[in-house]
């Protein structure tokens, strides 16, 4: 027990997702499931999003299409599960500006948004640089960099530089440059002064196997395949992350990942999404 409440709550998924996406190597294996979510954190008297999924109206949406997402939820009967409005939502945590990770921003008017930096700075260069960079925009709606922009006007935005610890008390951020993008970062939450600590991975990590290749009795690191920066920096950012838990796989967690549901308490919604209680603060009530 502790401080914080921690829930992964699946907002949409693709059924059709390209295993080669997840597993950077592995060629003609089809497809697989994958859930889409974003994270809540209820600490104190704030609520923190890490990430926060797209709007299937936008382009995001036709990206979305164009994947095989389906199952699209709004974030009110998403955080609803929880209790929780999307105008209560005080602060946002992106891990890094892919469409299904930050499109959704429009909804929380009332959010703080934190992304690094170099994060921005990477998709408008990539953006200045024309169609033969394309290759590179996979998964962006440039809509969202601009929306970033805008916020960064009416004071919404913070450029988070490098670590930033205790941005709330126990929550910190760790850069992971050069990753799956170019300034992805990743959340760690950290329940009283101890060694209790839970690592938010985003796309560093997509699933337990990436950590492990499928076989914890030998293991192997297989970075995700979709990656803007090197499969070696992939690897070294999970070898830290792994460091911070102590080597528990399961205090790291993957939101794309499917068994996240058979490891903590968790339960199916009305729409058929999965909700997954990681922890529960103090006096906190269940939701599952
Ligand atoms: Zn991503």
């Amino acid at each position: 027990m502790g401080a914080h409440s921690i829930w992964v709550l699946e907002y949409s998924r693709s059924p059709v997702h390209p295993v080669s996406g997840v597993y950077y190597g592995a060629h003609n294996q089809g497809t697989m499931n994958l859930p889409f979510a974003y994270i809540l954190i209820k600490t104190g008297g704030s609520v923190v999003l890490v990430d926060v999924g797209h709007d299937s109206g936008d382009f995001g949406g036709q990206i979305a299409n164009s994947i095989g997402v389906t199952g699209w939820t709004s974030p009110d009967i998403v955080l609803g599960e929880c209790g929780v409005r999307a105008q209560d939502v005080t602060h946002i945590i992106l891990t890094h500006a892919h469409f299904d990770h930050i499109g959704g921003l429009k909804f929380f008017p009332n959010a703080k948004i934190y992304i690094q930096k170099k994060e921005l700075e990477s998709w408008m260069w990539i953006l200045s640089k024309g169609r033969r960079f394309r290759s590179l925009q996979a998964g962006l709606n440039p809509a969202d960099i601009l929306y970033l922009t805008q916020a960064n006007i009416e004071g919404r935005l913070e450029l988070v530089e490098g670590e930033r610890e205790n941005l709330l008390p126990g929550i910190h951020l760790y850069p992971a440059f050069d990753t799956h993008t170019a300034g992805s970062q990743y959340v760690v939450v950290q329940n009283d002064e101890g060694d209790d600590k839970i690592v938010l991975s985003g796309d560093v990590v997509y699933t337990y196997k990436n950590l492990n290749g499928g076989d914890s009795n030998d293991p192997c690191f297989v970075p995700p395949g979709l990656a803007n920066g090197s499969q070696a920096r992939l690897i070294e950012s999970a070898e830290e992350m792994l460091g911070i838990v102590g080597n528990d796989e399961r205090r790291i967690i993957p939101m794309h990942e499917e068994r996240l549901s058979t490891l903590y308490p968790s339960r199916v919604t009305d729409r058929e999404l999965m909700l997954v209680e990681v922890c529960l603060a103090d006096g906190e009530r269940s939701r599952v």
